[in-house]
């Protein structure tokens, strides 16, 4: 899994060169360059050029928003398939512990385990609309 950028160090009101910018928020000078050709801006009228920190987090920002992957109620997100799927034949397993509730079934596409947590509120809707196999701690029975 590829390291995350930090945003956390970045002082704000400051420009830094390319190697301190890829040092303060942790990645390869290598990773750097590719921003700035996906558009990172750069103030090149200096040398060597410098990036407002402005710029730099709202790059980041704006990478990890584009990556997040929006999944419906009854949808589970697939780590080997990348993407949120409908578990297999409409099935799902559930597991209530207290107001924790655990989807566990099996990707629609890949079949392979994927599970999800969801809110109490959340159940009832879902049970319309899946098939559930609900189980409880035995201390709730
Ligand atoms: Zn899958």
């Amino acid at each position: 899994m590829p390291k995350q950028a930090r945003i956390n160090g970045i002082k704000s009101y400051r420009c830094y060169t390319k190697a301190e910018a890829a040092a303060l928020v942790g990645v390869s000078t290598r990773t750097f360059s590719n921003w700035t050709k996906d558009g990172l801006p750069l103030l090149d009228a200096y040398y060597p050029p410098l990036i407002r920190v402005n710029d730099l987090r709202s790059h980041i920002v704006a990478q990890r928003e584009g990556r997040k992957v929006k999944t419906g109620l009854c949808e589970l997100y697939c780590l080997p398939c990348r993407k949120s799927h409908l578990p297999a034949g409409g099935m799902a397993d559930c597991k209530i512990d207290g107001n924790k509730v655990m989807l566990t079934a099996l990707c629609g596409v890949c079949e392979g385990i994927v599970c999800k947590p969801i809110s109490l509120s959340d159940l009832p809707e879902v049970r319309c609309k899946l098939d559930l196999t609900i189980t409880q701690p035995e201390a709730a029975l």
